[in-house]
């Protein structure tokens, strides 16, 4: 008999993977599934980014690179940073590993043992909860509400504070719910973190660039005061549409980088170096792709908030950012999961409860609007069809 650790046993999972799996399951089968369940953007990669990958392994790029990243590249992501923050990032800061999740990974092995607490969203991207719960770590929610558009408050995150303490997570864009934290409410969380100087703070900062309505992205790297004790989060799947490369990056405190090149050397080496010089065209490339995407996103956005609060039973709000919906569903009498299997199997509509997020996802469901107006519009009238059925 194989005897795996205890630790095994608490890891959770990211439910959008199985979602996906049962939904090309039935497509498979021949059923025309339309899918707003995995949270990566429909769009090809830019082609200018293709093509430096291509040529990068022309090249003779095959071989390992520095295992935080090439200085290229590290130097773009600096000047990036600078560029779209205001900000003064020195290089030998940033290490960039194969993705968003690594960062987080890393984060949660730094500061997560027994006897340690650990703040993260709820709901909120599934991982952090799991990874926190793998470290024997207490996983201590920061409860997001619709009635805030669910965006974080600072006076609830500092009064959670303990002497055990170790990490606070924050996502701003937040998966799932779409959700912004106010400028505002970012200064207070900072400014009462300076009572606090034993606690680090990772920012996933991963949809820093798809924000709406004008509002312009607020990073924690703005704050001189926790630089010190600040992991920023951030990397090129959702930007670029570049979710299979597997590029992400962080910008670590002096005091913490040299343990983050340790676990990327034991765990990983470095990140594929055809990615990393199509990461480089990336961030030096034209903007136009991006900013057609985002434009794209947010006219998708308002078809599929109206389409949904049009359907009686399911509430929606705004999102004003990412690429999600949230919309309450409790009116319907279901459970997020009940709805989420009824409208795949009986409609072929891929979605996410929000019950994969965290246990305050109850009476929520996670739409993915990275899919065409076209099948938007097509999987609205099949929600409705759905919710008519069990109303
Ligand atoms: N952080 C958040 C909030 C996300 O939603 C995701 C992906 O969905 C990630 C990080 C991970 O991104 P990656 O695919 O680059 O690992």
């Amino acid at each position: 008999m194989l005897k795996v650790t205890d630790a095994m046993g608490r890891l959770g999972t990211e439910s959008a993977f199985m979602v996906l799996a049962r939904a090309n399951q039935l497509a498979q089968s021949g059923r025309d599934v339309i899918n707003l369940g995995i949270g990566q953007p429909d769009f090809p990669t830019p082609p200018h980014i293709v093509e430096a990958g291509i040529k990068a392994l022309r090249d003779g790029h095959h071989g390992y690179t520095p295992a935080n990243g090439i200085l290229p590249l590290r130097e773009a992501v600096a000047a990036d940073l600078c560029k779209r923050h205001g900000v003064d990032v020195h290089p030998d800061h940033v290490v960039v590993v194969p993705g968003g999740k690594p960062t987080m990974f890393f984060a949660m092995l730094m500061f997560g043992e027994p006897g340690a607490e650990i703040m993260y969203p709820n709901p909120g991207f599934p991982i952090y909860e799991s990874m926190i719960n793998f470290t024997g770590a207490k996983a201590v929610p920061i409860a997001l509400s619709e009635e805030k558009d669910f965006s974080f408050s600072a006076d609830d995150v500092l009064a959670q504070i303990t002497n055990n303490t170790r990490l606070i997570i924050i996502n701003s864009p937040a998966n799932p719910t779409g959700g912004v934290t106010p400028k505002a409410e970012i200064d207070k969380f900072v400014a009462g973190l300076g009572a606090h100087p034993h606690v680090a703070i990772l920012s996933d900062e991963i949809y820093s660039q798809m924000l709406y309505d004008g509002q312009d992205h607020v990073s924690l790297l703005q704050y001189p005061s926790i630089r010190d004790r600040l992991i920023m989060l951030d990397g090129w799947s959702k930007t670029y549409a570049m979710t299979g490369w597997r590029m992400g990056y962080a910008v670590w405190p002096q005091a913490l980088v040299d343990h983050a090149i340790r676990l990327a050397v034991n765990d990983h080496s470095c990140v594929n170096a055809a990615s990393q010089y199509a990461g480089i065209a990336a961030l030096n490339g034209p903007e136009a792709a991006v900013l057609d995407m985002v434009a794209q996103f947010d006219r998708r956005r308002q078809i599929i908030v109206d389409g949904l609060n049009k359907i009686d039973g399911i509430s929606c709000r705004n999102s004003a950012g990412a690429f999600y919906a949230f919309p309450n569903i409790t009116k319907t009498g279901m459970t997020a999961r009940a709805f989420q299997d009824g409208l795949l199997d009986q409609e072929a509509v891929a979605t996410v409860a929000g019950t994969s997020f965290g246990h305050l996802g109850e009476g929520y469901v996670r739409f993915s609007y990275a899919n065409s107006e076209e099948n938007i519009l097509k999987a609205l009238e099949r929600v409705g069809a759905f919710v008519s059925c069990h109303a």
